[in-house]
């Protein structure tokens, strides 16, 4: 049996100690014990989202919470922005338009962060736009969104929410929904909860909550009213996903309060660290605005992306994410969420140079390895 290094941008590696929890016996979830569970894990959620509103836990994966924003908030024949920038971006346009909402699409370059004066320019074109909806980090393509910014311009917009997909966000870079006026934000458990996929996260503003009242997208399994009565009292409406929640309660310790700024710190450490042995290696960070949760970088065009991690997989029991559609087999996608130790970076690094050199990459030698080695050990504490 080989070990696997999951360097993925989710799902991601787990600690030991949520594997552990994560196989214990089963719970009711309609029980004192695993109610105390739910309570622990929505306070803390709180926190790690910088919100006072509650953060509903649904069990889907991510793309779930990305449903359940637009149905708890909007109705058919609603006109929203849906910046898109890469895949995550399509999909939450073409979700939209299955509920009969007319999105106006901000195609930005893929690698590119989208210009917040686009959005003010149509919002003001477009009075009736209800919605603003982006990525953080656009998992796609590596790449973050200035979202501070854009929720300053919507925020002048009373009748228009702000929602953001923090799938890639939460727990690897600062995102304070009250303080920016986030108004809709929806998370996922395979991402830097460390969690297996399954869970997701989705809080709403008092102004998003007030849209709910008027919102007449259909709407059964996510209504989210129904979730919000039942878990304020310390259940789901329906079954719970018992092992996801009480492993949370143990990773959300390491996404609140000091242990977040550490975990942000890890991450852009992680990037930091990716992009400039990367550069060691004469390779080229492909996004103009680089994410801290995981990072693409650009193949030289004789290397075909897909060889490249076929060579990782099977030689250096490595696994990594290349590009889709327009950049399938043109970059190597690099996760720095969850547990990923200083023994991973420095067997990617050295699987990486070594392939490179098989391949025939000019810039890869033993020299070059050496020094990444170096500057690795150099950087990680
Ligand atoms: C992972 C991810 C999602 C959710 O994908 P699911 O497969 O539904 O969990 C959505 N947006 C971004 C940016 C992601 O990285």
């Amino acid at each position: 049996m080989k070990k696997y290094r999951l360097l993925t941008p989710g799902p991601v590696p787990l600690p030991p100690s949520i594997l552990k929890i994560l196989g214990a016996p089963m719970w009711h979830h309609r029980t004192p014990q695993f109610e105390k569970v739910l309570r622990s894990v929505h306070e803390k959620l709180k926190l790690t989202f910088q919100t006072k509103n509650p953060v509903l836990i649904l069990t889907s994966t991510g793309s779930g919470a990305m449903e359940a924003a637009i149905v708890n908030t909007l109705s058919p024949g609603d006109e929203i922005i849906t910046v898109v920038s890469g895949k995550f971006g399509e999909r939450w346009s073409a979700m939209a338009g299955e509920f009969g909402i007319k999105s106006h699409d901000i195609k930005v370059p893929w690698g590119e962060s989208v210009d917040p004066l686009s959005i003010r320019d149509l919002l003001i074109k477009n009075p009736r736009i209800r919605a603003v909806l982006c990525q953080v980090s656009e998992t796609s393509t590596a790449t973050v969104h200035p979202i501070k910014e854009i929720a300053e311009i919507v925020r002048e917009h009373s009748e228009t929410l702000f929602m953001v997909d923090a799938i890639t966000a939460i727990g690897a870079m600062d995102l304070q929904m009250d303080s920016w006026g986030l108004d809709v934000v929806v998370s996922g458990s395979q991402k830097a909860f460390m969690l297996p996929t399954g869970v997701s996260f989705i809080a709403l503003s008092d102004k998003a909550w007030a849209a709910n009242k008027t919102s007449k997208c259909p709407k059964f399994y996510f209504n989210l009213q129904n979730e919000l009565k039942t878990q304020s009292r310390g259940e789901t409406y329906f079954s719970s996903s018992v092992p996801h929640i009480r492993a949370l309660d143990l990773s959300l310790k390491q996404l609140t309060g000091l242990n977040l700024k550490k975990s942000i710190k890890r991450c852009h450490k992680l990037a930091e660290v990716t992009r400039k042995a990367s550069e060691m290696l004469g390779l080229c960070v492909y996004s103009k605005s680089p994410s801290s949760s995981v990072t693409a970088i650009a193949l030289p065009s004789q290397i075909d992306g897909q060889k490249l991690r076929d060579e990782l997989e099977k030689k250096y029991h490595l696994v990594l994410m290349g590009g889709q559609d327009q950049l399938k087999g043109k970059i190597l996608r690099i996760g720095h969420l969850g547990y990923i130790t200083n023994e991973d970076m420095l067997a990617f690094f050295d699987g990486l140079c070594r392939s490179l050199i098989k391949m025939g990459h000019v810039g890869a030698n033993k020299k070059v390895n050496l020094a990444i080695r170096k500057y690795l050990l150099r950087e990680l504490r």
